[in-house]
């Protein structure tokens, strides 16, 4: 009888484990969004979209059967903690544009999507610029939804080549910590403004609390094995039809 109970065990055990260890390493892209305008000089559309458009990819992401994912997700796949759709996509945003609550929120809202934003904390609810920023109410609101995520695009969105040691140290505290007491949250995600770093950008991040880390890239996708500090995106022209955009992630993703 405890023979039997013993083998009973140990087989639940080996069963446990291969769920844990026999795991796919699927590649995940991430798609980088800017601002959302309805109008925009042609030249630009590395950083603006249409509100139509920017639906039309969304919409093309469905019908093509991916599944957005989350940060949190992605970061629970990399550790072992949890298995992710074959078809995974993360969609992100960056510098906090208004435009970001007051048309891809409803958008992402509408198909049921998750996206993250990072934001600039020296320009939250900045309406003195050309493309006004979202406020700490609104980052509340799209969190509240379960479908956004908030992350650090620094204090200040200065380059970090141009920065020295100790402003770098600054700018990654900084914002995480007016993020963390405005909205109530552990903000452990980090995308570099222009996507440079220095050779000490990466442990200072870690050092300050960061859990995942995004560079541009431009090329490729993410894989399991390739960790969690420098995640590749893509950025997303706003000339891309749907069908070119299904092609650029396919492309990038047999990279
Ligand atoms: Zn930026």
């Amino acid at each position: 009888m405890f023979k039997k109970v013993l083998l009973i065990l140990g087989l639940c055990l080996a069963l446990a484990f291969s769920n844990v260890f026999a795991v796919s390493d699927t590649d995940v892209p991430i798609l980088l969004y800017h601002n959302i305008a309805e109008n925009y000089n042609a030249e630009d559309n590395l950083l603006h979209i249409t509100p139509e458009r920017f639906k039309e990819h969304m919409q093309a992401l469905n019908n093509a059967g991916y599944t957005s994912i989350s940060y949190k997700d992605y970061q629970n796949y990399v550790k072992g903690l949890g298995e992710i759709p074959e078809k995974s996509i993360i969609v992100a945003f960056d510098d906090g544009y208004l435009s970001n609550y007051t048309y891809a929120f409803p958008i992402l809202k509408e198909f049921g999507m998750k996206a993250a934003i990072f934001i600039v904390t020296g320009s939250v609810d900045n309406d003195k610029t050309v493309y006004p920023h979202f406020g700490y109410a609104q980052a509340k609101e799209m969190l509240d939804s379960g479908l956004i995520e908030i992350g650090s695009h620094t204090h200040s969105h200065r380059s970090f080549k141009d920065l020295s040691y100790e402003e770098t140290v600054t700018e990654l505290r900084k914002s995480k910590y007016l993020i963390e007491q405005n909205l109530g949250i552990n903000c452990n995600l980090l995308a570099y403004p222009y996507g440079f770093d220095n050779d000490w950008t990466t442990n200072e991040a870690i050092k300050a609390g960061y859990e995942v880390v995004n560079i541009v890239g431009d090329t490729g996708t993410n894989r399991r094995s390739d960790g969690l500090y420098t995640l590749k995106r893509l950025t997303v022209s706003g000339h891309l039809t749907p069908d070119e955009l299904i092609a650029m992630i396919e492309e990038n993703r047999a990279k």
